[in-house]
């Protein structure tokens, strides 16, 4: 089975959020079920420094009249997993971020940025394609890669089939009408049946509406964005296609992010033996300024600063927090004015509030180990995967019934505790009192050390892995491709990372 995984962003690679984490983990997990898959994103400033054996594989010249290609052939630092890079410096060798300038502000021509994507994606389908490969199915994840399905021939016959996962639904790709011409597609498409989207180009749109299969990142999610609620806009489009829309959980890599082996942390831990865990906590009390108690509750915020994830009620409820004697430390980055009164909070309540403005993933996973709580809430999550890091390093979430939330974390109520399932805290009020109210009982829980430690060890011992999410996947796709002939092709052996290459993940 030849997969091409065509994604924005990928863990090591480039990374803004969970996307990246799921396009770094799940081409390993299907590849250790056998089939063949290979990533392909824009290669970012510094990017194919990072692949492990880059060398230029194919050069395309111009694509769509989008770009000078070359594409750039490697293997992922970590896992090994073949990848192409876009090399196209015109459109992305740039300073900022995947989609941003390093000011924060959008670059203007992401529409003819990631059309290119899809372009090369589909040149790689076609007949004519510049590689020695072509795919059995292009798994296309996000806006980013949305018009893959549009650029391909209808007839199923000689093309690939094509997966489009949401991975969120607030982020559509929404460009003017003006951009169109430019993004080498036909003219039929932009019809308000096809990519036209009140007017204007909708890249989500288009992977929703060609595809052959969609799919979602939680079985809870795939429900909700049926509804107005949820849907943003896409219920209808997403109702008429509801038979082919599934909700498969994300995994976790369970090699990055493991208590006992995290290179990043102070001190290591597992289940059997929680002395790490106290160990992490206090060197990241230090870290972030904090008043070095080992018996005071360490509540941690790790999160883009946006109003999914209720950051904007973050600075209502902290002070709130604080007086219930729980120390707070936020770790994340978005909206100024959240940035700034988080800033203001840490001022005013010293050694007991602290803010780190940036990203930085080695001190998430300090703090996801360090910390006793973590606040997970948000006003819609696809799947979120923030809950389960925490959870895997003993750190109880606190969410909202929603999404990926509600299928992975079970809140502690009396029934729960008596039965040793709990795992978090839940609350429904999208409020700062909803939360409060929500942290108030964790730790009221944390008082009593038994209890907390048996809800602990139940998290920890939550399989999260991606094996039987893998396994989904693969289903997905045989029951597209019916069956290929894989003892013809060769798949590159699979080698366990060695110490190096976790040094290297981390
Ligand atoms: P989303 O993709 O919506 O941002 P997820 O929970 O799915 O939310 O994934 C977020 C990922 O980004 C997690 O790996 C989380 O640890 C990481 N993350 C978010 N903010 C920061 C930050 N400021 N520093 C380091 N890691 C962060």
């Amino acid at each position: 089975m030849r997969v091409l995984f065509v994604t924005s962003e990928a863990y090591p690679l480039a990374k803004t959020g969970g996307l990246a984490d799921v396009s770094g983990a799940l081409p390993l997990a299907l590849r250790r079920l056998g089939a063949d898959v290979r990533v392909l994103m824009p290669g970012y400033t510094g990017t194919a420094d990072k692949l492990v054996g880059a060398r230029v594989d194919a050069t395309l010249g111009d694509v769509a009249g989008l770009g000078d290609v070359r594409i750039i052939a490697g293997r992922m630092p970590d896992s090994g997993i073949p990848v192409w890079l876009i090399d196209c410096p015109s459109r992305y060798g740039r300073a900022g971020g995947p989609y941003q300038d390093a000011d924060g502000r959008e670059f203007a021509d992401n529409a003819e940025r990631f059309a290119l994507l899809s372009h090369v994606a589909a040149a790689i389908a076609g007949a004519a394609s510049p590689l020695d490969w072509t795919p059995d199915v292009i798994h296309a994840n996000d806006w980013h890669a949305g018009l893959v399905p549009a650029l391909l021939p209808a007839a199923r016959e000689g093309r690939p089939a094509t997966v489009f996962t949401i991975h969120n639904m607030a982020f559509q790709g929404v460009f003017p009408a003006a951009s169109f011409p430019a993004l080498g597609l036909p003219d039929a498409t932009f019809t308000p049946d096809g990519l036209e989207y009140y007017g204007q180009v909708s890249f989500l749109k288009a992977g929703l509406r060609w595809a052959d299969r969609l799919t979602t990142v939680s079985p809870t999610y795939a429900q909700e964005i049926l509804t107005p609620e949820f849907g943003f806009g896409m219920e209808g489009l997403l109702r008429s296609r509801a038979d082919d829309l599934t909700g498969i959980l994300n995994g976790i890599d369970d090699v990055v992010w493991d208590p006992s082996t995290d290179i990043s942390l102070p001190a290591n831990y597992d289940h059997r033996d929680l002395a790490g865990k106290i160990a992490c906590k206090k060197s990241v009390q230090l870290e972030f300024g904090l008043a070095q108690e080992a018996g005071t509750p360490l509540i941690a915020f790790i999160s883009r600063l946006t109003d999914q994830k209720m950051a904007d009620i973050l600075p209502q409820a902290i002070p709130a927090l604080a007086a219930m004697g729980a120390q707070v430390a936020v770790l994340g980055t978005g909206d100024p004015a959240i940035e700034a009164q988080l800033v203001a909070l840490a001022a005013a309540y010293p050694g007991v509030v602290a803010a780190r403005i940036g990203y930085s993933e080695p001190l998430a996973h300090r703090l996801y180990a360090g910390a006793d709580i973590l606040l997970a809430p948000a006003r819609f999550e696809p799947c979120g995967l923030a809950q389960l890091y925490a959870m895997r390093y003993g750190t109880l979430p606190v969410v909202r019934p929603v999404g990926g939330l509600a299928d992975t974390v079970t809140d502690a109520t009396e029934a729960t505790l008596a039965a040793g399932t709990a795992t978090g805290f839940v609350f429904d009020a999208p409020t700062a009192d909803g939360l409060v109210g929500a942290a108030a009982r964790a730790l009221e829980l944390h008082e009593l050390p038994i209890a907390w430690r048996r809800v602990q060890l139940r998290a920890m011992a939550e399989d999260f892995g991606w094996s039987r999410s893998a396994e989904a996947y693969l289903a997905l796709y045989r029951s597209l491709t019916g069956p290929v002939d894989d003892d013809e092709r060769e798949i590159a052996p699979e080698t366990p990372p060695s110490a190096a290459d976790r040094a290297a993940r981390a």
